[in-house]
């Protein structure tokens, strides 16, 4: 309540939601799969250290980020579990090994530096995670790489395969079920020679969370867990709760008279006398500025009110004609109504922006 009387913009975030989502995808797989659970950027938005802490604490097997940094910030605030580094830079192959985090290791060059620095660090069996190539397209070593792969890790002192993983590029969507089904073949057969070469128990990892939900019976040893954590389903699944709401208050209404205009460029033009109400959030907080001259709406009071205008840096200002709307009240962007699937329709992206899009000044609070 007192932080919420401090910041008037707020971006709420349900950890029980996110334990319920979490047990919700533990239901669809085997007891013994591990799971990963990306907090890259910033936990999909809604924040490093509460929510890497309520995931430690419910025993997920790792926390996977994109970069270093963001690992050292995670030790750091005292998260002791296993971290993966999915985007390890070279630069910080050292700083990676002294706070004990484990780099996914995707090309030869990657594979050759890691092992510097481990020589460097005097560390044997370092885990490592080897990302394959089936079709994403982006990081990964292709099948023409494996015997390479193979030849420089066999017998290798340094360093250990801890895991075998891949990336599908389109679980989500049906239409690409077939390429989907090609990926994981391809991944079960490139995974299984380096296993049977390399001669000891490697985890193997192909699915994200649309895939859980759609492909459950690629779940090999361990599944990575994103999105659906934070409560997207790829399958409309009803059980998952929306973790974070975003939250402000009207900070002024006013009258408009016809033939004014409102906010930067007069782009909101008034025709017919309005009430407007400012909001203290904008496109510097994550409020995308497409979203301004009614793209977007916000709820007040049960009903949405057009954005009127350009968004401005840390405002924007709404149409509340017709809604019964004062100073103090609060209005809701983006929770159960409207949903983050609904702003990301509305300007023709992913969710998953939207979340990661909240910055880091937005006062993150946790119930
Ligand atoms: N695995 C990798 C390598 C990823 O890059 C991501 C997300 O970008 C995920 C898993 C999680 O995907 P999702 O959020 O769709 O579950």
């Amino acid at each position: 309540q007192l932080e919420r009387q401090i910041h008037q913009t707020v971006l709420e975030i349900n950890l029980n939601a996110l334990v319920n989502n979490l047990n919700y995808f533990r239901s669809l797989v085997k007891p013994t799969t591990k799971f990963v659970a990306m907090v890259k950027a910033f936990s999909y938005g809604s924040g490093f250290y509460e929510i890497a802490s309520m995931l430690q604490y419910q025993r997920v097997d790792y926390l996977a980020v994109a970069f270093a940094d963001e690992g050292v910030e995670l030790r750091e605030a005292g998260i002791t579990m296993p971290i993966i580094v999915l985007n390890a830079e070279p630069g910080s192959f050292d700083l990676m090994i002294s706070y004990n985090l484990e780099p996914e290791i995707y090309s030869k060059t990657a594979l050759t530096r890691f092992r510097d620095a481990a020589v460097r660090a005097g560390v044997t069996c370092y885990p490592i995670h080897v990302k394959l190539d089936t079709g994403m397209h982006r990081l990964g070593f292709i099948e023409e790489d494996i015997d390479e792969l193979i030849a420089f890790l066999k017998d290798d002192e340094q360093l250990k395969i801890s895991s075998i993983f891949s990336h599908l590029a389109a679980s989500d969507e049906a239409i690409h079920d077939d390429f989907t089904n090609q990926q994981i073949s391809l991944f079960s057969r490139l995974s299984s020679r380096i296993i049977d070469k390399l001669g000891y128990h490697i985890n193997r990892h192909i699915l994200n969370s649309a895939g859980i939900e759609r492909f459950p019976s690629a779940e090999f040893d361990m599944v990575r867990l994103g999105i659906g954590l934070y409560g997207v389903s790829a399958a409309n699944q009803p059980k998952l709760e929306m973790v974070s709401t975003l939250r402000s208050t009207i900070v002024q209404t006013k009258d408009i008279p016809p033939h004014e205009s409102v906010g930067y460029g007069r782009k909101g033009k008034v025709e017919t006398p309005k009430r407007i109400a400012t909001i203290p959030i904008g496109y510097a907080d994550g409020l995308n500025r497409r979203l301004s001259n009614g793209v977007g709406k916000i709820m007040v009071k049960g009903k949405l009110a057009p954005i009127i205008g350009n968004i401005c840096m840390d405002t924007c200002m709404i149409d509340i004609t017709d809604i019964d709307a004062h100073e103090g009240d609060e209005v809701t962007i983006f929770g159960e109504n409207p949903t983050i699937m609904d702003i990301a329709s509305w300007i023709g992206t992913i969710p998953y922006e939207i979340l990661t899009g909240i910055s880091r000044r937005v006062k993150r609070i946790y119930i």
